[in-house]
């Protein structure tokens, strides 16, 4: 199963991403997480990435779409994946359809997660990452066991540069421009699955299981 989890930032693609891995059994690639790691390593396109991921901004698509080839070609991802942040620009997105139809496969589906941006603004201020596992978690909604330390892994946990205040309001406009065109775009393929999160996380999932079984 090739899937992508889409919708805005803070919506919950990490946190839904993180439900379907455990439950199909297929590697979860997120962008963001590669992006990050790449910046905190200092490896190829690290300086060039950093500014964009500091503002808020969309890296350039030649090196995401260059990080995400790398990524797919690993064996793990022959039987599926979840792509989460990843296609955000229509030219990321033909770069996809263009690199599965040359082995005659393709996206079985696209979720689309939707929240209102009251709903967003919240989820993004409140979230904390873990910095040796990339889980997620929230001050009030997800909150960890232990304040401040990961359930999984014991790591700390942290909130992302990008995660205050004038950051999201730059993110949520760069989605509005830029990626939510994507949805007219996978509209037209029939692939589309919107999900509402407003509602609790097990009708969020009862959902999610519905759509991929279809
Ligand atoms: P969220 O979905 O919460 O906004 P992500 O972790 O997916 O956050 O992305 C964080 C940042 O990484 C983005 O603001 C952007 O700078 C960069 N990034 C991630 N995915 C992409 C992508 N597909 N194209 C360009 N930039 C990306
Ligand atoms: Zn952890």
């Amino acid at each position: 199963m090739r899937l992508i989890i889409f919708g805005p930032p803070g919506v919950g693609k990490g946190t839904l991403s993180a439900r379907v891995v455990q439950k199909y059994g297929i590697p979860h690639i997120s962008s963001g997480n590669i992006i990050r790691e790449i910046v905190a390593t200092g490896d190829k396109y690290a300086s060039e990435a950093k500014p964009y991921l500091e503002k808020g901004l969309l890296v350039p698509d030649r090196i995401i779409i260059d990080l995400i080839e790398h990524r797919l070609r690993q064996k793990d991802c022959d039987n599926g994946y979840i792509l989460d942040g990843f296609p955000r620009t229509v030219e990321q997105a033909r770069f996809l359809a263009k690199r599965l139809g040359k082995n005659g496969r393709q996206i079985n589906h696209v979720l689309n997660l939707q929240a209102s941006e009251k709903t967003i603004i919240e989820r993004l201020s409140g979230r904390r990452m873990c910095k040796k596992c990339d889980a997620i978690y929230h001050l009030e909604n997800i909150p960890p066991k232990v304040p401040g330390k990961c359930d999984q892994c014991g790591g700390e946990l942290f909130q992302r540069e990008d995660d205050k205040p004038e950051t999201i309001k730059k993110r949520i406009s760069v989605y509005n421009e830029q990626t939510k065109p994507l949805i007219q775009y996978y509209r037209n393929k029939k692939l589309i699955r919107n999900i509402d999160t407003n509602e609790p996380l097990d009708e969020i999932y009862a959902d999610v299981d519905k759509a991929l079984s279809s």
